[in-house]
């Protein structure tokens, strides 16, 4: 009698681990990557260490209710496109313009967020008042892998400008405007206007709005069964208020 107790034990010990493995196993797992100086889309939080930013907390609401999780990583934003058509990652959500030259790599969701490119100075600068005085002896800064860092070859490739140097980080690049490194920064308006509403005084923008971008989260060409989850993702955490909660959190 005793024995048979004990064996039960043992089985329904068993049969529980291997409920609770299946359980574990039952959700996909993707793995989804950002470059993680471009608050507030993509940053670290300061307490946990963990990645955090409007792109983290609208990917795990679109994950959440379609089912799915996911596996972070960060990466320079020069290396993500290529991450993405190697297999290595699943997803950028990474505030990524989706542009006509990077929809010919990848495919991209419904947009998220209207955005376009803006010149940084430090702030009092008097001989700058926007992208038109930049001069042939200037040094502007860009985010690797950006259509800001795009922007900036151009100018330089044009000679408009001395030196287009290119970050690999914006917080970097910030800093390199502020000590005097570069002159100007050409980086877009939301994450500016952010990095100036958290350190006044350092930083101002200069003239008019660039360009008009707009972020789309990226997925490997052809995968047509996440990028509809994430679309319909999407259009659920809009319809049901989670995106506009999300929104007022990181930008209001
Ligand atoms: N405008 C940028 C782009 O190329 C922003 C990218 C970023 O730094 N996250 O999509």
């Amino acid at each position: 009698m005793k024995n048979i107790k004990k064996w039960m034990a043992v089985v329904l010990v068993g049969v529980m681990v291997f409920a609770f493995a299946a359980c574990g196993q039952n959700k996909v797992v993707y793995k989804v990557a950002m470059e993680p100086t471009f608050p507030p889309f993509d940053t670290t939080d300061t307490e946990t260490g963990e990645l955090s930013g409007f792109d983290v907390d609208m990917m795990e609401a679109i994950a959440a209710d379609q089912g799915f999780e996911l596996e972070w990583a960060n990466m320079s934003f020069g290396g993500l496109i290529t991450a993405l058509q190697s297999g290595n990652i699943d997803i950028i959500a990474s505030g990524m313009n989706a542009s006509p030259a990077r929809r010919e790599k990848v495919d991209f969701s419904e947009t998220y967020y209207d955005s376009g490119l803006v010149v940084a100075v430090k702030a009092g600068n008097k001989t700058i008042t926007s992208i038109k005085d930049l001069t042939p002896d200037m040094k502007v800064g860009g985010q690797i892998g950006t259509t800001g860092a795009d922007k900036c070859n151009e100018l330089q490739k044009a000679g408009k400008i001395k030196e287009a140097k290119i970050y690999d980080g914006l917080d970097v690049a910030m800093m390199d405007l502020q000590n005097g490194t570069i002159d100007a920064l050409i980086n877009d308006l939301p994450v500016t206007k952010a990095y100036m509403t958290a350190k006044p005084g350092t930083v101002e923008i200069v003239g008019d709005v660039l360009n008009a971008e707009s972020y789309g989260i990226a997925v490997k060409k052809g995968n047509k069964e996440l990028l509809d989850k994430i679309n319909t993702g999407m259009k659920n955490i809009k319809e049901n208020g989670t995106f506009d909660k999300l929104y007022s959190k990181w930008f209001e």
